[in-house]
């Protein structure tokens, strides 16, 4: 039972660091206030909807079997009937000839023909040594990788490993599948707890979005939606903390305690004025520089048939492509009858340049420039490609830099009452990570009570 601590904390950010966060204050017997810039907690995992289609969710964001704090909460929210099991259709593409993969046992990759049988052999010895090694090459918590974190990239590592065609489609594309970061810019780290985890697990997705981790997490924190957080300072032994409003006055309101969880740049700016006593010379390095690569989602719905169901489609090859992958789930329309007819729903994700060089655009040139590149994926694609829905994530996805997981255990470690930090960038871009670097944040608050 949670014993009364008399103490006020704000989370600022509502994403699954923040809201993981806020639980275990609230559970702590703090009075928790959140303050999310956006009309709804989630983050980057907020899905968004649209009434035409069936089911109306759109970019819907994959729990993988592996997530075991998830798991632990979709067990005691009761949600399991919420979740939906996606096939895995997984295809690399070498220049728009799509390979299929069936990565549903760690053997499978021996039947890859379209790398050599030596690389073939290769990724089979090297995957099984990562997962014999499984336990120390954690995905998600730095403190157990950090000692494998010796500076190489994951591409210096896979090049040592494999062939350059093995690497290049067959550990390049799941390093970069998921996430739209280089190979040379991440930890061999990453691409190692790929191979030690992605092996046969199973991929969900959350029937109407993952957001309802985050709702769940919240309940019983006060919610400042629609608040965006401009300013923070000490007030004597408190902090003060100022939020913009859409059409109102800014609200200013003082705290015990503080939950940064926004992305770093921005955890950064907003502790701009707070002393080093509170947040430490370590701290404020590791926030400014953190380098986040965006992401810009750009979906149309297409025929049935004129690309693969439930597929997850990416590129192969070395450098960056025109794009990156695309995603397919099948989508009830309505037509002008009112009739329900079957379509797929594509998310497409441009490459590292093209992405950065869309953001911010009008959206009717996003959806003209990226809708000639599905080809560059599946070179048969001749169906219309009809504009439905964009999102964009300028921090998309942090990047975790050689070296990134040796410092974030450092300031891990030092963080305390009354500023902590939260978020992804301390582990991997995923939200068990986020999850995670949550409670930890509210661990290292709460130690001292
Ligand atoms: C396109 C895409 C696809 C992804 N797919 C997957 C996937 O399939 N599976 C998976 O596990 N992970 C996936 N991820 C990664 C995952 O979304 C993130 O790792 C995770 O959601 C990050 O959570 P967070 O709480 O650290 O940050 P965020 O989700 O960014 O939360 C920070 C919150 O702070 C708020 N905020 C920012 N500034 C302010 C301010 N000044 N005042 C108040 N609030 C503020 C933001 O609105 C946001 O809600 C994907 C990411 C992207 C971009």
């Amino acid at each position: 039972m949670s014993t009364r601590t008399g103490k006020r904390t704000a989370v600022i950010g509502g994403g699954m660091a923040g809201s993981a966060a806020a639980k275990k204050l609230i559970a702590s017997g703090r009075e928790v206030v959140i303050y999310e810039s956006a009309d709804g907690l989630g983050g980057r995992a907020r899905s968004w909807h649209r009434p035409e289609i069936e089911p109306n969710v759109g970019i819907n964001l994959m729990y993988v079997s592996f997530y075991s704090l998830m798991t632990e909460l979709i067990s005691e929210y009761g949600l399991e009937s919420e979740l939906q099991k996606l096939s895995s259709n997984i295809y690399i593409s070498d220049k728009g000839k799509a390979i299929a993969l069936s990565p549903d046992s760690v053997f499978s990759p021996l039947t890859y023909k379209h790398v050599s049988l030596r690389d073939r052999l290769a990724f089979l010895s090297t995957t099984i040594k990562q997962v014999r090694n499984k336990s120390q090459i954690d995905f998600f918590d730095p403190i157990k990788s950090a000692p494998l974190d010796d500076g190489l990239s994951a591409a210096q590592w896979g090049y040592q490993q494999l062939g350059r065609r093995g690497f290049d489609f067959m550990l390049r594309p799941q390093v970069e599948g998921f996430w739209n970061f280089a190979s040379e810019d991440v930890s061999a780290v990453h691409a190692k707890g790929l191979l030690a985890w992605m092996g046969g697990s199973g991929f969900y997705v959350f029937r109407n979005g993952m957001q309802i981790i985050a709702e769940k997490n919240a309940e019983g924190a006060e919610l400042r939606l629609a608040h965006e957080v401009t300013d923070v300072q000490m007030a004597g032994t408190g902090l003060r903390v100022t939020a913009a409003r859409e059409g109102g006055d800014p609200v200013t309101e003082t705290f015990d305690e503080l939950v940064l969880a926004t992305p770093a740049p921005i955890a950064a700016k907003l502790t701009a004025a707070l002393p080093p006593e509170v947040v430490g010379d370590d701290a404020r390095r590791f926030m400014e520089s953190q380098r986040y690569e965006p992401a810009l989602s750009v979906s149309y719905l297409v025929d049935v048939g004129t690309l693969p169901s439930e597929a997850h489609i990416v590129a192969g090859g070395p450098g960056d492509q025109p794009l990156r992958n695309m995603i397919t789930y099948p989508r009830k329309v309505r037509d002008e009858q009112g009739r329900l007819v079957d379509k797929l729903l594509v998310f497409a994700y441009p490459g590292r340049a093209n992405t950065k060089r869309l953001l911010g655009l009008p959206q009717a040139e996003q959806f003209a420039a990226v809708a000639p590149w599905l080809k560059t994926l599946w070179s048969d694609f001749s169906g219309r490609a009809e504009p439905f829905q964009i999102a964009e994530r300028p921090y998309g996805f942090p990047i975790p830099a050689p070296g990134r997981y040796r410092q974030a255990v450092q300031v891990m470690e030092q963080q305390g009452a009354p500023v902590v930090l939260a978020g992804d960038y301390f582990n991997s871009p995923t939200t068990e990570a986020a999850l995670l670097s949550g409670f930890r944040a509210a661990e290292a608050l709460t130690q001292t009570d």
